[in-house]
């Protein structure tokens, strides 16, 4: 195996914050540091970079430039002209990030968006450790997916690979079609199902009233009706996204992140339910759950390489 960096620096670049850790070859964490994100400030989140990488190596005794560096942001870099694009942190988008990174901090930087360094966390330390084909899901107020194989993240010629939330539902059903709209313009996204926020909608649109996704996660735990029925609705149509995925990338094991990862239900019943639409005449794909939770997003950053 060749030898890696010895110090490895992530850094997650939030809307609200930038996080630092700093990891050892095992993945052990050294140090971690958050500051407040600059908002509709592009040279203030490059300075902000620059100071927190070099903060981590002065703390630990590194020499400058010693580190290597990955940051995890909304969006991805376009392999057309090297500018970030699709970042909900707007100011971002645009701007050769990486480029600049690049020449602030005198090193090579990688770059990958949050649900690329949540699947390759999972993968080299994470729960799909071991596993030569990762898909690692996020299931948050986004839908967002990433495809790690033998350690790396599979970015692919567009740079999209992995990023299923905006495909439709698939073998929707006649009362799912065309499904609510997307901020993406499109309708019936699996992320407009899937999400946290989509998951509130959908209770709402079969019972009416305003909740959110917590409320309807413990009112099925007490086994209330109409919420045990939301969240059947919900696992079927989380069945049916992750079988398309088995059908076309046929992942050794599947691992959940984000907020509705937490419901324990999940585990057990998609996967008793995606069988049904995996064309195969068996499926035993493993469904689990995060190690790293909210940590992976800047311990895979870390693990990032170019
Ligand atoms: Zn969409």
């Amino acid at each position: 195996m060749a030898a890696g960096p010895t110090l490895r620096i992530g850094v997650d670049l939030g809307g609200t914050k930038v996080e630092a850790v700093a990891l050892d070859p095992d993945g052990r964490e050294l140090l971690r540091r958050r500051v407040p994100a600059p908002r509709h400030d592009y040279a203030a989140t490059l300075a902000t970079i620059e100071a927190l990488v070099a903060e981590v190596e002065r703390d630990l005794g590194a020499l400058p430039g010693a580190a290597s560096v990955g940051v995890g942001t909304p969006g991805s870099r376009s392999p057309r002209d090297g500018l970030l694009r699709g970042s909900n942190s707007v100011w971002l988008n645009g701007k050769p990030i990486r480029e600049d990174l690049e020449a602030r901090l005198g090193r090579p930087v990688a770059i990958a968006n949050d649900a690329n360094c949540f699947a390759l966390s999972e993968a080299t330390d994470g729960a799909g450790t071991g596993a030569p084909t990762v898909f690692g899901v996020i299931l948050g107020t986004g839908v967002g997916g990433g495809v790690v194989v033998n350690g790396r993240v599979l970015e692919g010629r567009n740079a999209i690979a992995g990023e299923w939330g905006h495909n439709p539902l698939p073998w929707a059903a006649e009362e799912e079609r065309p499904g609510p709209s997307c901020y993406c313009g499109l309708h019936g996204c699996i992320e407009t199902y899937l999400s946290g926020p989509g998951l509130a909608a959908d209770h709402a649109r079969s019972n009416g009233g305003a909740t959110d996704a917590a409320t309807i996660v413990a009112g099925a735990e007490r086994g209330d009706p109409a919420c045990l029925r939301t969240l059947e609705r919900y696992e079927s149509r989380l069945a049916r996204a992750l079988a398309h995925v088995i059908n076309v990338v046929d992942p050794d094991v599947i691992v959940l992140g984000g907020g509705l990862s937490n419901i324990d239900r999940l585990y057990e019943n998609v996967p008793r339910l995606w069988g049904a639409w995996v064309f195969a005449d068996a499926v035993d794909t493993p469904l689990v759950r995060h190690r790293h939770g909210d940590s992976s997003g800047v311990r895979g950053a870390a693990w990032l390489r170019r």
